[in-house]
């Protein structure tokens, strides 16, 4: 089983995955950690990215999709993957499911944890005191709801499209949200 955590930023993804990770052994492919991971290490990538992060942009397809190509082999030793923050624009969704269908495997599942813009900025508030993610200042925050505004939202069509989208209240709590997400994924499929 292969799912996407859909939805925009500080909607619960990670906290989700996470979950899913311990409950369940999947995988979590998150591309904002392994960019930060390259931030933090210094290396040509993190020099490469490290602004974009800090500004709230999204770093260009070619070195997501890459990213996430490295770690697909991965997936069958954990019965499947979460990921989470990717992809975020319809030429990543295409290029998602090519590298899949090459290892024979799919997305079987997109969850997208629906929450209103005023509720993720007020949690963006409490987050960036302690997340101390240069990203989660206000303004930068703001311009990452633009760019998922922009560029991944257009991502929903598509997912209907392949009957693939189930739609989760994000607003409701962290276990509420984990039941659902339970739900979705041990329900019959489309
Ligand atoms: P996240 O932790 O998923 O909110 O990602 C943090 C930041 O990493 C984003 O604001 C982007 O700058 C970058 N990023 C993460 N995933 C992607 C992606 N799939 N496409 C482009 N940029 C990404």
């Amino acid at each position: 089983m292969n799912l996407i955590l859909f939805g925009p930023p500080a909607a619960g993804k990670g906290t989700q995955a996470k979950r899913l990770v311990e409950r369940r052994g999947m995988v979590q492919l998150s591309t904002g950690d392994m960019l930060r991971a390259a931030v933090a290490s210094g290396s040509a990538l993190g020099h490469q990215v490290e602004d974009i992060l800090r500004r709230g942009d999204l770093v260009t397809d070619d070195i997501v999709i890459g990213l996430i190509e490295e770690r697909l082999p991965e997936l069958d030793a954990h019965g499947g993957g979460i990921f989470d923050g990717f992809p975020r624009t319809v030429a990543q969704a295409e290029a998602l499911d090519a590298m899949l269908a090459r290892r024979d495997h799919r997305i079987d599942l997109v969850i997208r944890l629906k929450v209103d813009d005023d509720a993720l900025r007020r949690r963006i508030a409490g987050r960036f005191a302690q997340s101390g993610r240069p990203d989660d200042n206000p303004v930068a925050y703001e311009q990452r709801l633009v760019a998922y505004n922009k560029d991944t939202a257009p991502l929903l069509p598509y997912y209907q499209a392949h009957n693939k989208l189930i739609e989760v209240d994000g607003m409701a709590s962290v276990e509420a949200v984990a039941a659902a997400i339970d739900a979705a994924i041990d329900g019959p499929r489309f």
